[in-house]
């Protein structure tokens, strides 16, 4: 097996450093003009760009990018799953123009028919009965969140080590010494410790989920069904029916969090591992890039949410917001998933992702490189590690450390148009 040469790559990543600054001279001028940006960028995450400076885009339709300085790119990262569907879909284009423009109204804090609608189809999908709907996965998680202690009267929740679910506090979250619960690196400005809100559980390790839940505190485990925010890990065999049992013997909820994992088919691991959770949580792809979220609850939650009439869902208890559920999102997400993200583009887009990992997988083995590639449905990744990690703690060791210097690049495919 051959040995990386660090300083050959050193030399790679320089010169390809200067072709980026030089094909991109108004991306560069945009970035150093910026005086009002925290960071130069209208989202701080936008600065974790490899080249120096962000591309700002012109245009972007399908699969494709076309940069301020006019080159054009085929698009792997499709706003981190939230243009899934490709970007602008053209029917998801067509509902939020008639919306807008033909109907009229975009925030009203009234419903439309198209709201109902989609709920009916994520519970087609996802198989849970009752929908609400947000505008982030985030708040989704967060709501839902709620909503699990208020019906369970326990007060912590479980969450697998670095795993991600958005912004939401009690979920930033990695195994300290003895299993004990501790921030993740760099959390920002914690309202407190998240040993007083999380017991952490490892992924794949199906004793540390039992030590978790069998404090008997513990309302809801959240989990994605594969880990895709530190690289791909995907499940062990039994894995999760045994996490199903563990939460029945315990009284835990299980809230699986659709979000990235719906590339996995049109229900997401849920339909295709039958996963039986207590809660769906799902955004960003569903709107086509137009912000849209939901959770899903079974029906014997939402009978428990009957019992605490003191619960105040309807004003400022703390679920909900203003503009979620409005009637451009909303529009949007019933076209995106009534002719974009439909049973028969997943198939077409895991027929092509099943071909790229094939392809990949043919490519490690001819070199004897020791990567390795995992696929979740309709989105591949191929990581620097070979075997893949189990678990996140591993992952982040194994891979993520910036002293290795590796990374790992993902793939998403979607349909062209
Ligand atoms: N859940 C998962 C699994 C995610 O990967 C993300 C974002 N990457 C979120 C929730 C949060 O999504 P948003 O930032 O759109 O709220």
């Amino acid at each position: 097996m051959g040995v990386i040469d660090r300083d050959r790559l050193a030399t790679a990543i320089q010169s390809e450093l200067a072709i980026y600054r030089q094909r991109t001279p108004e991306s560069g001028r945009l970035f150093g003009d910026a005086r009002h940006l925290l960071g130069g960028v209208p989202m701080t995450w936008m600065n974790k760009w490899a080249g120096g400076h962000p591309l700002h885009f012109a245009t972007a339709k399908g699969n494709r990018i076309v940069d301020v300085d006019g080159n054009e790119y085929i698009d792997f990262a499709l706003g981190d799953t939230g243009a899934m569907a490709g970007h602008s879909p053209d029917a998801t284009v067509r509902a939020i123009r008639q919306r807008i423009e033909g109907a009229g109204g975009i925030t009203t804090m009234l419903p439309t028919d198209d709201a109902e609608w989609v709920a009916a189809e994520l519970t087609r999908r996802f198989g849970l009965p009752l929908w609400s709907l947000s505008l982030t996965a985030t708040d989704a998680n967060r709501w839902a969140l709620r909503i699990a202690r208020l019906v369970t009267g326990r007060d912590k929740i479980c969450a697998f080590s670095y795993c991600y679910h958005g912004a939401v506090d009690e979920t930033l979250v990695r195994t300290g010494p003895n299993g004990t619960t501790i921030e993740r690196e760099g959390n920002v400005g914690p309202a407190v410790p998240v040993a007083q809100t999380t017991r952490v559980a490892e992924f794949n390790d199906l004793e540390s989920v039992e030590r978790a839940l069998a404090h008997g505190d513990v309302a809801v485990l959240i989990a994605e069904p594969a880990l895709t925010n530190i690289g791909i890990v995907l499940p062990e065999p039994g894995f999760w029916e045994s996490v199903r049992e563990l939460c029945d013997k315990y009284g835990t909820l299980l809230l699986i969090d659709e979000t990235h994992t719906i590339s996995a088919g049109p229900g997401g691991c849920t339909r295709a591992w039958d996963l039986r959770p207590d809660i769906v949580v799902i955004g960003k792809s569903i709107g086509g890039g137009v912000p849209s979220g939901a959770y899903g609850l079974s029906e014997a939650v939402a009978a428990r949410i009957n019992e605490h009439p003191e619960a105040d869902l309807i004003d400022v208890g703390g679920v909900g917001g203003t503009l979620a559920g409005n009637a451009l999102s909303t529009s949007a997400m019933r076209a995106t998933l009534s002719e974009v993200l439909t049973d028969f583009a997943f198939d077409h887009m895991i027929e092509l992702a099943t071909h790229f990992r094939e392809g990949v997988e043919g490519v490690l083995r001819d070199t004897g490189i020791p990567w390795s590639i995992a696929q979740l449905g309709a989105r591949a990744e191929y990581r620097f590690v070979d075997p893949p990690p189990r678990t996140g703690t591993e992952s982040q060791l194994r891979t993520m450390t910036k002293s290795r210097s590796t990374c790992i690049c993902s793939w998403r495919i979607v349909e062209c148009s």
